[in-house]
């Protein structure tokens, strides 16, 4: 039966913008064909909320409730972000990351229905014509990846598209960005992963990636076309390789309304982090000198943020930079160094060659080191050791995910460092007893972030995403954690009450964007309040 001669209850039942199934009412029933299609009785919302969880508590694994939840998503998206915003912490991990990772690496597997646009290069010249099949024109944000570097798993081709997918659900649940602004889009280049070349179940072009020239003129018929279709877009870059989320964020910040959480997002969180764990030490950002394990995209990201805060601690940029060093596979990044990509020279300061994290820690003296080499348990005893002994309270951030891959865990380092490390990790750690002491972990996830910002961006149509924007929400992040959660030695805001840090975070980075005339609204008379009037909401509406 074509779809205009379907009835217009079916329609409904279909659309899942609008798709309120068994509780629509007696009135919309009767009103709306719908009489008959679905069960006499009218459930509440609450009953909805009910029989989600039942089902979601009766599946064994957490992959089964990943796909339970996608199709939720695409047959009620009302009950499904009502179910995400019921208690984010719990649902965060089964719609993103770690979960997220597994149904990526089985996508083409679990496939039931499609979604987000998928943009091949066979299809090139043809981009805004794609763009235009989608059937929303207003979008907003868009979350573009191409599949070579998902989480720590590598190239997973257009299975990515869990990525875009779930990360834009996360800006609905934990910031109230309405959900029909949101566009997540897979760039597919091919794939060098050989398995899913061999796999028959695989969605994408069966070909390698495509590089160089022909891989540039895609990307830039891409952004051009985006702002073209959807003029009012944001686009946040994710999960490119290295060698091409650096260079494309270089060649578009300027150009386009965009950015790229893997190396924006992750400097702020960890500055967020960093400026909470001031306000336990009681000192300054000029106080501070930073020792990276790992130099890259996240390990450079970070530091070049820190180095924005320390200016405007009053230190010059070269001083700051002096205050970060970094240490890769071949040792301490220095300025002999003749292998260092030009995003890793501003850090590259005279030094003697050193290999050896210890090494370094001995030598740099830092107050804080940070690990983002994706190497597990480097920040062995003897380093923590050393930073305890260095600094009073040393800043210990394993930030390497997941948590297999962490520089060590939490428990570690509570008790190397005598219970003094202000600790925050890129995975979740449980809870630490040390000293007749309750230790409550940080977690440094980028969702305090990009949500919110996410939000700012939209209600104010911000033009330019800078990285001042970035240095505002971490601040703001920053100060919403209480001094009960600095007691406990939780560096971050509860995840459970994320939607409100975010409607916080929000209203400053909206504030800053118009103090800098980079908004394409005219400015409210009260910024929270028109943050707050931008929300999405998951209720129901009158459908007649
Ligand atoms: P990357 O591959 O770009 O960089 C890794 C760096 O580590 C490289 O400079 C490499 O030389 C260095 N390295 C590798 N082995 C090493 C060793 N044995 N000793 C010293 N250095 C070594 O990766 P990336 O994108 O920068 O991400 C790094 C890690 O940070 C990942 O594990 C990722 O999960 C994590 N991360 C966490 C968050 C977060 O928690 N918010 C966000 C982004 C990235």
């Amino acid at each position: 039966m074509a779809s205009d001669v379907l009835s217009r209850g079916i329609r409904l039942l279909r659309d899942p913008h609008r798709n309120k199934s068994t509780a629509f009412t007696q009135a919309e029933r009767e009103q709306l064909g719908l009489l008959g299609l679905v069960p006499e009785g009218v459930d509440t919302e609450e009953t909805q909320l009910r029989r989600v969880l039942l089902q979601l508590g009766q599946k064994t694994t957490d992959l089964e409730r990943y796909i339970y939840l996608s199709a939720l998503q695409d047959n009620d998206e009302t009950l499904y972000y009502k179910t995400l915003m019921s208690d984010p912490e719990h649902f965060m991990p089964l719609v993103y990351t770690p979960t997220v990772g597994e149904a990526c690496q089985k996508y083409g597997h679990i496939l039931r229905r499609p979604r987000g646009l998928y943009l091949s290069i066979n299809r090139r010249g043809r981009v805004r014509e794609l763009l235009r099949n989608w059937p929303e024109q207003d979008i907003r944000f868009a979350v573009v990846t191409d599949g070579e570097r998902i989480l720590g798993l590598g190239d997973l081709g257009v299975n990515g598209m869990g990525i875009p997918v779930g990360k834009l659900a996360l800006y609905t649940a934990c910031a109230g960005v309405p959900p029909q602004v949101t566009l997540p889009i897979t760039l597919d280049v091919g794939t060098n992963n050989e398995t899913l070349l061999a796999d028959p179940l695989y969605l994408g072009l069966r070909q390698p990636r495509v590089r160089g020239k022909e891989y540039d003129a895609f990307l830039e018929e891409f952004v051009t076309a985006v702002q073209e279709v959807f003029p009012r877009c944001c686009i946040q870059f994710e999960d490119f390789a290295n060698f091409h989320a650096v260079p494309l964020l270089a060649r578009y910040r300027d150009r386009v309304c965009c950015y790229n959480d893997d190396i924006q997002g992750t400097a702020a969180v960890a500055v967020a982090g960093i400026s909470a764990a001031l306000r336990i030490l009681g000192t300054g950002w000029k106080d501070q000198t930073f020792l990276f394990l790992g130099a890259g995209s996240a390990g450079t990201g970070i530091a070049e943020l820190i180095c924005l805060a320390m200016t405007r601690d009053g230190l010059a940029l070269e001083e700051a930079r002096q205050r970060c060093w970094l240490v890769d596979v071949n040792g301490l990044i220095e300025s002999s160094r003749t292998d260092l990509a030009d995003f890793q020279k501003p850090f590259a300061h005279a030094h003697a060659p050193l290999r050896g994290f210890l090494a370094a820690v001995e030598a740099i003296r830092p107050t804080g080191i940070i690990g983002v080499s994706t190497v597990p348990k480097l920040f062995d005893q003897p380093v923590i050791e050393a930073m305890a002994r260095i600094n009073e309270r040393p800043i210990i951030f394993p930030y390497s995910n997941p948590t297999s891959r962490s520089e060590c865990t939490a428990e570690e380092a509570y008790k190397w460092s005598q219970g003094r490390a202000i600790f925050a990790s890129g995975s979740p750690f449980p809870p630490v007893q040390y000293g007749g002491k309750t230790f409550v972990p940080g977690q440094g996830n980028n969702v305090y972030i990009f949500p919110a910002l996410g939000l700012a961006i939209y209600a104010t149509q911000a033009r330019r995403v800078t990285d001042e924007l970035f240095l505002c929400a971490a601040t703001s992040v920053a100060e919403q954690v209480t001094q009960a959660n600095l007691d406990m030695g939780l560096i971050y805001p509860p995840q459970s009450d994320i939607l409100n840090t975010s409607i916080q975070v929000a209203t400053r980075v909206a504030e800053l964007i118009f103090e800098r005339g980079l908004a394409g609204v005219p400015r409210p008379a009260d910024v929270g309040d028109f943050i707050q009037s931008k929300l999405y909401r998951p209720e129901y509406h009158s459908a007649v």
